[in-house]
């Protein structure tokens, strides 16, 4: 050719798997004159906008909100109900159950980690064998993470309550919903969830900032066991605030909240169900075009098994350097940044390169999916790299039959 030229002008694309594509209502939302926080609008909105998140977990029980990120509502949940020398167990399938086990730790818990690797959803049969040798009943907490966003594998947590209910055990049933609350279906209450942990910049489409616990009232009694928990993490307040700044242990995250109202009205107006179903439909439409891919070369899918695959990140592989050379492409060239490969190799170690994932969160629609989609394929094609043909194809079927 010619020429070369970067297409990249234009509206950028973070396809990265959170913080996730902000929608112009919520920016809108947040550019406004710092707010009164002692009277007047944003005082009133604070009870609707506890009560609207709420209703995106499914759950009729209490919940707190932090001004932090997800590793807040990490810290936030294990110090309203973990003491030192508490021991928890955490079925790992991903660097974010790991994670969360390392902050248990430091934080003084007795972790039993059970790492199921980077590539299978957590083995419930292991699991009921380890709680009911537990006949002491030690372990106060199970830490179970729904979507592990490093290696994009769901989670059943309604299972793993079952494991639970089955065993007899009275530990509670901890979940990280963060990078699924608003993409794949999470149901606080029906699936028996005693604490859900989740963040504002993923499928909730707000800047990070925010973390929200949800909890229920064996998850207040485990509270009501400790002596102390710091006034800042505390919840007991947060959750039951009556003025502003009890709902935020000082002053309120101003913008945020703004942005967050925007966000819970455009998502109660599509409708859970909607947007659970739109975000499998667009997920079913990435699965397909990376199948093709995958059909020749080195580019393969993290989770083979399609029901263990969330809805909302596709971890993804290609020959080292390839996935970051396709990257730098991309962004470079077309304005499209993609995620990163993440715990899936040690820093330094040149494998790195070969691991990369699309996030397909929250603010998505089909044009975007196959904006996406089509990037990669341009992307692949200039750096000739070895790929099954047809996914665009595979992709449009999949959009085109759905609707
Ligand atoms: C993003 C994410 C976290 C961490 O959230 P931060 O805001 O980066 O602290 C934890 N768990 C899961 C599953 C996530 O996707």
């Amino acid at each position: 050719m010619a020429h070369s030229i970067s297409l990249a002008q234009g509206r950028p694309y973070l396809a990265i798997p959170g913080p996730s594509v902000m929608p112009d209502a919520v920016l809108t939302a947040m550019h406004r004159p710092t707010p009164n926080i002692y009277a007047g609008e944003l005082v009133e909105m604070m009870p609707g906008l506890m009560e609207d998140l709420k209703k995106v977990a499914r759950t009729k029980h209490h919940a707190a909100m932090y001004i932090g990120n997800g590793h807040a509502g990490w810290e936030a949940a294990l110090c309203n109900v973990i003491m030192p020398g508490d021991k928890v167990l955490v079925p790992a399938t991903g660097h974010f159950g790991i994670s969360w086990g390392e902050m248990a730790k430091a934080l003084g818990a007795e972790v039993e980690l059970i790492d199921f690797g980077r590539n299978s959803p957590i083995q419930m049969d292991r699991i009921a064998e380890i709680l009911e040798a537990d006949k002491a009943h030690e372990i106060r907490a199970v830490l179970g993470v729904h979507v592990d966003t490093s290696s994009s594998v769901r989670n059943d947590l309604a299972a793993l309550r079952g494991v639970l209910d089955a065993a007899g055990h009275p530990a509670l049933l901890m979940a990280d919903c963060i990078a699924s609350m608003g993409c794949d279906r999470f149901e606080v209450d029906t699936w028996g969830v005693d604490i859900a942990v989740t963040a504002s910049q993923k499928g909730l489409m707000v800047p990070p900032g925010l973390a929200f616990v949800f909890f229920n009232d064996r998850a207040a009694e485990a509270r009501a066991r400790l002596p102390r928990v710091s006034r800042y993490w505390d919840w007991t307040q947060r959750a039951n605030g009556v003025e502003l700044f009890e709902y935020h242990c000082g002053t309120a995250p101003t913008q945020h909240l703004y942005g967050l109202r925007a966000a819970l009205d455009m998502i109660h107006n599509e409708g859970m169900e909607h947007i659970w179903q739109r975000h499998a439909v667009l997920a079913e439409a990435v699965w397909a075009a990376c199948e093709a891919w995958s059909q020749k070369g080195s580019f393969a899918i993290n989770i083979a098994d399609r029901s263990h695959r969330s809805h909302a990140v596709t971890a993804l592989r290609l020959q080292s350097p390839q996935a970051t050379e396709l990257r730098n492409w991309v962004e470079q060239n077309l304005g499209l940044t993609l995620g990163i490969g993440l715990g899936m190799a040690a820093p330094g170690d040149p494998a790195r390169d070969g691991f990369f994932r699309l996030g397909h969160m929250g603010h998505v629609n089909g044009h975007m999916i196959m904006g996406m989609l089509g990037g990669i394929e341009a992307g692949l094609s200039a750096l000739n790299i070895e790929r099954g043909s047809g996914a665009l194809d595979a992709a449009a079927a999949v959009i085109g039959g759905a609707v």
